[in-house]
């Protein structure tokens, strides 16, 4: 299964992944804790990204888009994974579209998560602080004022992207402001209806019915546009037509029951 999880930040895109690794045996793969990570080594992307993601902005798509390639090719991402904040824009979503269909697979599901934003800015609020109490690290972003920047980049970049995925007729929303288990609840629901409605496709394309096809031209195709049962019907009529006609010759060369003329 191979689905995104669409919605601003703090919409529970991270818990609901969690959920859904636990159930399926998904991969998560968060382009968010991916950047992070490579700020964190050092390594040149997280160089460039640092600052970016400090301020509350988006990466540069290319850049995005390079580590997802590599990281949807590793083996554990093979029998499927969940993209939790990516794509964020129209371009890394049209990139994503191209590098699926390079690879042959596809989108099973995007299921987007509708949230209220004032209800999401005292979740994120909650957040912080309960990540202060506990003694941890903030993230660089965890502040308000970024976050009003995130959910302005949400709004302006990502937003459109609920658009472009109901044209693809892959999206499904579902209540993000509900309880946690029972937005999980409706995720598992979306997602059976996702397969049940991607069934037909994949059967017209399932090889026993191609074999079918493949036989038909080695059948006799119906004289003049006749269906086999009716042309069978007429050529019997006519064979029982031609017996009677014989049958009336016979009956004609010789009579039953009349005495042979002797010969002369
Ligand atoms: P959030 O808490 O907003 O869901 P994430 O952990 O997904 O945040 O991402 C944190 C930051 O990482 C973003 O604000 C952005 O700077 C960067 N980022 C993550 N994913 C992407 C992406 N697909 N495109 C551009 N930037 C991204």
């Amino acid at each position: 299964m191979r689905l995104i999880l669409l919605g601003p930040p703090g919409a529970g895109k991270g818990t609901q992944a969690q959920h859904l690794v636990a159930k399926y045996g998904l991969v998560q793969l968060s382009t968010g804790d991916m950047l992070r990570a490579a700020v964190k080594a050092g390594t040149a992307i997280g160089r460039q990204v640092a600052d970016i993601m400090a301020r509350g902005a988006l990466c540069p798509d290319d850049t995005v888009v390079s580590i997802v390639e590599e990281r949807i090719q590793q083996p554990d991402a093979r029998k499927g994974f969940i993209l939790d904040g990516f794509p964020r824009t129209v371009p890394q979503a049209e990139a994503l579209d191209r590098m699926l269909a390079q690879h042959g697979i596809a989108l099973d599901a995007v299921i987007e998560l509708r949230v209220d934003e004032d209800a999401l800015i005292k979740r994120i609020e909650s957040r912080i602080a309960q990540t202060k109490a506990r003694g941890e690290k903030l993230r660089d972003d965890d502040n308000p004022d970024v976050l009003h920047r995130r959910l302005a980049a949400y709004r302006e970049q990502t937003a459109p992207l609920i658009a472009y995925y109901r044209r693809h007729g892959t999206l499904r929303s579902v209540d993000g402001m509900a309880p946690i288990l029972e937005v999980a609840a409706q995720i598992e629901r979306a997602l059976e209806e996702a397969e049940r409605t991607a069934k037909p496709a994949k059967r017209v394309a399932a090889p026993p019915r191609r074999r079918r096809t493949a036989k038909r031209p080695a059948e006799k195709p119906p004289a003049r546009g006749r269906t086999p049962k009716k042309a069978t019907a007429r050529a019997s009529s006519r064979r029982k037509a031609g017996d009677r006609r014989k049958g009336a010759r016979r009956r004609t060369a010789a009579p039953k029951g009349l005495p042979r003329r002797p010969r002369a």
